[in-house]
């Protein structure tokens, strides 16, 4: 395409989509639509159809597309008007938006829901003897925390340990919790020292979850010298709940109530789990070819940082990240492929069908393009390949360096990224497993590529604005994306090769990684596998894709906060022994970090 004609239509959308109206796009959020809606508006003037839910059958197909034809027209009504009705439409926006949400994103959208986070419940309240309690100040609620209003007399269980291997059971001799609130201490014998030798044994959840097993009906956590270590994280969205409700007084409550056994206590507590439906934004182009390559971008970014993702640290608190190269800038670039591949005529464009998709979700784990993944609204195993565009707005005009990942994950990558860099210089790496939507579709063994343009002081902070953009730089990437893709060989599926990978679980912080790529959508208790790396601990051990890890020696694996903790207790060399569910079937296999 005509670089700087190009460049006009990506600067446009870029403005569009990192405008402040549009809150920073936050997955779910009523600025997602509207963003949805930009990208919408601009598929339906192409020749695509709307690929965002399985295609119906029989005559309710025939339906379906008059209902998107109607849907078509309305969203070019809406389009016209793009810039001065964008901005009118703002006063009204509630009922604006979604009243053409329901015309025009008709079969355009596939939901997926999940939750966004977890929140202390509104309602908290704790009386010990006739003494009503002060949350956050005279006690807390734990993050996993059970929820319900309970009522019972405390039963002092020391530190609800049990582990007669270490010569320790604080329920040895105890008589039955059942219908009991149990009274805890936290940390160990061994003090706050996570990495002692009750290190398992002095994390709350499996304290909880002793108590639960030995009848009681809610734990009371104290600290019994000033040394010891007051839980008072908040819930994040992973946050596994547990069996009871569970909550931790403070020192100077604890000194003054000198809570005991048969003591009453009332209890309300609770966690909240608010779900949120994010959108990906799917459109098929129908060439008739055998096999069909996948475009794609997320278009989701972080709100105004509440949720989490900023990388801001003034404290200046709440503001709206932008995203403009994060992804607003591959969104662009999706659109303005798609509008490509709709209006060309040569052969080599021709001859694969192309499903354009805008992820949502992105930022928080993957989620829209692993949704996608496991629920595909056309089938995976005729996708010839995925080409990600995520962060592709600073091309640096001196060193002209572009990113390509993903070159090991097929033979046909190598030749073709040097080949057809044209005056960018490609800096390679075979790895088709990152922290961006293409790992969803390397996890189901299709070749891909992800283009970045690389990272910058801006990156995941409000300064990620539209006017530190290299629209050209956008618009070279653009046309680089096309020689790629035109070059592809048709009728034939490139050969996929599984890459070595780097493990995204692998902060430097940890001595040893399992090798195992995390299911971010799962929510169920346990740490689900999607991805196993060759050649690494996991792998050599015989854990496989799907399995559900439950336990890594004595630490239970609840969620991928107990996982982390788990993996910072083993260092390099060390071998223990991995519990996994497979199907019904829980598994032991040993693991050498
Ligand atoms: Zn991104």
């Amino acid at each position: 395409m005509q670089v700087d004609a190009l460049a006009d239509r990506l600067r446009f959308h870029v403005y569009a989509l990192s405008d402040d109206s549009m809150a920073g796009r936050q997955t779910g959020s009523a600025e997602e639509h509207k963003a949805a809606q930009h990208i919408i508006g601009a598929f339906s003037e192409l020749k695509l159809r709307p690929a965002g839910e399985r295609p119906k059958t029989g005559g309710s197909a025939a339906e379906g597309k008059g209902s998107a034809a109607e849907g078509k027209g309305s969203a070019a009504n809406g389009m016209g008007s793009t810039a001065e009705g964008m901005g009118s439409a703002a006063s009204g926006m509630g009922t604006t938006a979604r009243g053409m949400g329901t015309a025009a994103s008709e079969g355009w959208k596939q939901g997926f829901t999940f939750t966004a986070r977890k929140e202390f419940a509104p309602l908290q309240k704790l009386r010990i003897k006739k003494s009503v309690l002060v949350w956050g100040k005279d006690w807390h609620t734990l993050p996993e925390s059970g929820g319900g209003l309970i009522k019972g007399r405390l039963q002092d269980v020391g530190y609800g340990i049990s582990a007669p291997d270490l010569g320790h059971d604080d329920y040895a001799g105890q008589p039955n919790l059942t219908g009991r609130i149990a009274l805890i201490r936290v940390n160990s014998p061994d003090g706050n020292n996570p990495h002692g030798k009750f290190g398992p044994h002095s994390l709350p959840a499996r304290k909880i979850r002793l108590a639960f097993e030995k009848g009681a009906k809610a734990v009371v956590f104290y600290p019994g010298s000033d040394e010891d270590v007051i839980p008072t994280a908040k819930p994040d969205r992973r946050t596994q709940s547990a069996e009871l409700p569970a909550v931790c007084l403070s020192r100077s409550a604890y000194l003054e109530l000198k809570p005991a056994t048969g003591v009453p206590v009332q209890l309300q507590t609770g966690v909240d789990a608010l779900q949120v439906t994010g959108h990906n934004v799917v459109a098929f182009l129908d060439h008739g070819a055998a096999y069909t390559v996948v475009v794609g971008a997320h278009y989701d970014h972080l709100g105004d940082g509440t949720w989490g993702g900023t990388l801001q640290r003034d404290g200046s608190g709440p503001a709206i990240h932008n995203g403009a190269d994060d992804n607003a800038s591959g969104t662009a670039g999706l659109i303005e492929l798609a509008r490509y591949f709709s209006n060309a005529n040569n052969p080599a464009a021709k001859a694969f069908n192309y499903l354009f998709m805008a992820f949502s979700g992105e930022e928080l784990g993957l989620l829209g393009s692993a949704y996608f993944a496991k629920n595909p609204t056309y089938p995976l195993n005729q996708v010839a390949a995925m080409i990600n565009l995520d962060m592709i707005g600073r091309l640096d005009s001196q060193s002209r360096s572009i990113g390509v990942y993903g070159v090991g994950t097929s033979p046909i990558w190598r030749v073709r990224v040097d080949s057809l860099a044209g005056n960018l210089k490609p800096k390679t790496h075979e790895s088709g497993s990152g922290s961006s939507d293409h790992t969803s579709f390397y996890l189901q063994d299709i070749p891909v590529l992800h283009l970045f343009t690389g990272t910058h002081t801006d990156y995941h902070k409000p300064s990620d604005d539209a006017d530190r953009i290299n629209f050209t730089g956008m618009a070279e990437v653009v046309n680089y994306v096309v020689r790629l893709i035109e070059s592809i060989p048709p009728n034939e599926k490139p050969v996929f090769v599984r890459t070595t990978d780097s493990d995204r679980s692998s902060a430097p912080s940890f001595k040893v990684t399992l090798g195992i790529m995390p299911d971010y959508f799962y929510e169920g208790r346990g740490v689900r596998i999607d991805g196993v790396t060759p050649n690494r601990p996991a792998a050599r051990s015989g854990i496989l894709k799907g399995d559900l890890l439950i336990e890594l020696g004595s630490y239970e694996t609840a969620d991928m906060d107990a996982y982390m903790k788990a993996l910072s207790a083993f260092s390099k060399g060390q071998t223990t022994t991995a519990r996994v569910m497979r199907g019904d079937q829980i598994l032991e296999l040993p693991v050498t970090f």
